[in-house]
């Protein structure tokens, strides 16, 4: 059976960065499995696993536009220690949610000036040309309740 939009893929890959030091991967765990065709994947390994079938394995590299997007230097901002709520911790690395006039972001604490805490709503992998190794174990049909809630069912039923 061949990958198109609506079919669940099952697959195996390893992520690395442009130094290919790997950043994450499903060998030595569960295999990843996604609903094709709905935006679960990043467009760019859409693209290539678009048509092909269980067994195909290949090394994809991903330019930020079809990965995480292009760094956007207008998603760093700085606010105030104390505009945050009373006994959060506020430290290097820590995710922040926030309400914004563009609707609710997640930021990541990535430094302090002075009084002032760092805040940065890129992807982490934004502006970064990513390398995949993939392997496809498996490609069924989606049962009618994937397609009409967007993501697949696992073999124990509903994961939210
Ligand atoms: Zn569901």
């Amino acid at each position: 059976m061949k990958i198109e939009r609506g079919r669940v893929v099952t697959l195996h890959y390893t992520l690395r960065d442009e130094s290919g030091v790997t950043i994450e991967s499903s060998r030595g765990r569960d295999p990843l499995a996604y609903l094709h065709g709905y935006g679960q994947l990043i467009p760019g390994l859409e693209k290539v696993l678009d048509g092909s079938v269980a067994g195909h394995a290949s090394t994809v590299t991903v330019p930020p536009r079809e990965a995480y997007g292009e760094r956007n230097p207008d998603a760093v901002i700085r606010a105030d220690k104390d505009s945050f709520p009373e006994g959060m911790e506020i430290a290097k690395g820590v995710e922040v949610h926030a309400d914004t006039p563009d609707g609710p972001l997640s930021f990541v604490v990535v430094g302090f000036e002075g009084e002032q805490v760092v805040l940065d709503a890129n992807h982490p992998m934004a502006g970064m040309t990513l390398t995949f190794d993939v392997e496809v174990l498996d490609v069924r049909a989606a049962t009618p309740d994937e397609i009409s809630h967007g993501h697949v069912h696992g073999a124990h039923g509903h994961h939210p």
